[in-house]
């Protein structure tokens, strides 16, 4: 793996540290209605504060065209501060005087959020002059944003170019986890691609069956690859206009000598509502009035198989339309068992993107896996094996 420099090599005591965030949580009436985010980074912040340096938080918040009130971060400021059990000032510039002030007056230890970083263009245009005057109230940069890692935006990625840089423990975390799955795997490496599209997945369907053995394909995708295997599909959800594509990707597959699953039974419904009357057909049975919206019990049979064989796990999306009862049993079926298998030591999991992470907080085991990435746009990218300018900025450098 690629050397990082973490907060081992790190010495923040009396040291002005930036530390890049990611504070774009979901809220509800001006409430943070989620702390996930803010949780993760809790560790980061502590250690920094109490090895007695002078925390200094970049974030961005929401899609603001210029300062806009509605998008500040005053309140999740608020937010942090009561999951940190310490006072966050809050300074309402994120460059210039009035932020400078605030920083000048921190002692050591203290924690400081400054406004949200896209209230200016020049942040998303990773601006030099933009860079220069963020890295101005700055010794050293922390980066702990890993879901904010696949922009080169001037506090993910510029910052790291001008100052001393270092991952945070969440980015650490989030980058051993990630090699460790798809870099270093132990094989046999199973890759569960599921959820509602194929078109929305290509890239990473495409990268996958290059670097996985075993890839199992679920959810509404899966019913494209069926269909491009002749099979009929009733009013199922199937990008008919992809029959070609997906033909490509079991073609590269095979010629990868990656092992493609697919779905041999379905959960069929005619009325895509939770508790719709249901029964279970082979695929070879589906009608022309049926949707298949879940992977039926001889399927889940079949993936807990290949999983007990597996060493290695990397899961976007569901099996099923799992948010309707009873169309989440598939997904909640392989999900355990992958805890199960984890558990027993017998499996590294990974999972993340979308709503993977509602999914198996809904099947009660995000615990259990190995590492659950809450970063939606960095982990599918990461999937699709891009590189990620956020994390490329902090390896590093030699000479
Ligand atoms: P994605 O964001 O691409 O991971 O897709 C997740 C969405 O796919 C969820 O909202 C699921 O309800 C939906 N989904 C999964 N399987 C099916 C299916 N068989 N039919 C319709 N929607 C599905």
């Amino acid at each position: 793996m690629t050397a990082f420099n973490t907060l081992d090599h790190a010495s923040v005591s009396g040291k002005r540290v930036l530390v890049r965030v990611d504070l774009n949580v979901p809220m509800e009436n001006g409430v943070v209605s989620d702390t996930t985010r803010i949780d993760r980074i809790l560790p980061t912040l502590r250690e920094i504060s109490d090895k007695g340096g002078k925390v200094v938080l970049l974030a961005h918040f929401g899609r603001p065209k210029g300062v806009d009130p509605t998008q500040s971060l005053k309140p999740v400021a608020a937010e942090v501060a009561l999951r940190l059990g310490r006072p966050v000032a809050f300074a309402a510039e994120c460059t210039g005087p009035v932020a400078k002030a605030a920083v000048d007056a921190m002692k050591n230890g203290d924690v400081l959020c400054l406004e949200n970083t896209r209230f200016h263009p020049e942040e998303e245009k990773n601006d030099p002059a933009f860079v220069a005057a963020l890295a101005a109230n700055g010794d050293i940069y922390v980066n702990d944003a890993f879901s904010a890692a696949h922009r080169a935006h001037a506090s993910t990625e510029g910052l790291a170019r001008v100052l001393p840089a270092y991952a945070g423990r969440t980015m650490q975390a989030e980058i051993e986890a990630l090699s460790k799955a798809l870099e270093t795997p132990e094989h046999p490496v199973l890759a569960v691609v599921g959820g509602a599209k194929v078109s929305s997945k290509l890239e990473l369907l495409g990268n996958l069956v290059k670097k996985v053995d075993i890839l199992v394909i679920g959810g509404g995708m899966a019913n494209t690859f069926l269909a491009a295997q002749g099979k009929a599909v009733g009013k199922s959800l199937c990008e008919h206009d992809l029959l070609d594509t997906a033909r490509s990707v079991l073609a590269t597959a095979k010629a990868s000598g990656c092992e493609i699953v697919l779905p041999v039974d379905a959960v069929v419904a005619s009325e895509f509502k939770a508790h719709a009357p249901s029964r279970t057909v082979s695929v070879d049975q589906v009608g022309e009035a049926d949707m298949m919206l879940d992977i039926g019990a001889a399927s889940v049979k079949t993936v807990a198989a290949k999983l007990a064989t597996a060493k290695t796990l990397v899961w976007n999306g569901p099996f099923g339309a799992f948010e309707l009862e009873p169309f989440d049993a598939g997904t909640n079926a392989v999900a355990r068992e992958a805890a199960h298998l984890t558990k027993a030591g017998k499996l590294l999991s990974v999972a993340g993107g979308g709503d993977t992470v509602s999914a198996l907080n809904h099947a009660g085991v995000a615990d259990d896996f190995t590492y659950v990435s809450t970063a939606g746009g960095a982990f599918l990218e990461w999937l699709e094996g891009k590189p990620l300018p956020g994390v490329d900025a902090l390896r590093v450098r030699k000479g």
